[in-house]
């Protein structure tokens, strides 16, 4: 499945000079096409990889079981978005999620997460998104997908209507010009919202909007839950912020601790 979101993703995007990083990629797809969640990079016994260094990283990634096949959750049909916390299911799944953009953009981030197959949905500002178009291309390229964060960054609880209307459809409308594709999952800002966000966010044609379960930062997952253990269908939140390499692997870890795969939250929504 990576694989084939690469390909397509490429066909629509422009890579300049010096991004030969897609080609290479794709090259080495070609021989493995089935999407497996399991690293594929494997450290020879001989050479062991610099802490720190992108070999490193990827080395660490423990193995997962391959994901389940999705059974998306369906949506009633209503005038507004669904809202979740974690995706209600009993699939051994866990979904990573990256917000912003606007901070910091890791260039290590874009190779680590098609090393060791990592399914990610960004939760984009589109101001970042518009800025840095590249580097957010480049992690679709590798299978990631771009959702809505809305333009500025404030907080929708208690704003009218025509505020919130016009901070997700204005993001939803940019990141769709980038991308080719509209976002159809949302979250607020500082996951602040009320119900004329819900409303809003499906008048801009988002099916969801997500909270979290895990925040993820230096390294660290928080638990927000009782359980202080990532559960199915648990929604780990963390940023594009410098640590996000090691971000990334501290969530991966826990997700496998607890037993679970990671996996990509929009096959799992209907
Ligand atoms: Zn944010």
């Amino acid at each position: 499945m990576v694989t084939l979101l690469a390909l397509l993703t490429l066909t629509s995007c422009t890579v300049g000079p010096g991004h030969t990083i897609h080609a290479r990629q794709i090259t080495a797809a070609q021989p493995t096409p089935s999407a497996q969640p399991t690293p594929s990079a494997s450290p020879s016994p001989t050479a062991k990889p610099t802490p720190g260094s992108p070999a490193w990283y990827v080395s660490q990634v423990p193995t997962f079981p391959e994901a389940p096949p999705p059974q998306p959750v369906p949506l009633p049909a209503t005038g507004a978005a669904q809202f979740w916390h974690r995706l209600p299911t009993d699939q051994k799944v866990a979904f990573i999620t990256i917000d912003d953009g606007g901070l910091a953009r890791p260039p290590g981030v874009i190779d680590f997460i098609w090393e060791a197959r990592i399914p990610v949905t960004m939760f984009l500002n589109s101001p970042a998104a518009a800025e840095h178009t590249d580097y957010f291309r480049q992690i679709e390229a590798v299978g990631g997908v771009v959702e809505n964060h809305t333009i500025t960054h404030n907080s929708l609880a208690g704003r009218s209507y025509d505020y919130q209307k016009q901070e997700i459809c204005g993001a939803a409308d940019r990141l769709e010009g980038l991308f080719g594709k509209r976002p159809t999952l949302f979250r607020p800002p500082f996951g602040e919202h009320d119900s004329t966000t819900l409303k809003a966010a499906h008048d801009c044609g988002a099916k969801a909007v997500f909270h979290w379960t895990e925040t993820v930062h230096e390294g660290k997952v928080r638990y927000q839950t009782p359980e202080k253990m990532v559960q199915p269908g648990d929604v780990l939140l963390m940023h594009f912020r410098p640590a996000l390499m090691d971000d990334l692997l501290a969530a991966l870890k826990a997700i496998h601790r607890a037993g679970l795969t990671p996996a990509l939250l929009e096959q799992y929504v209907r």
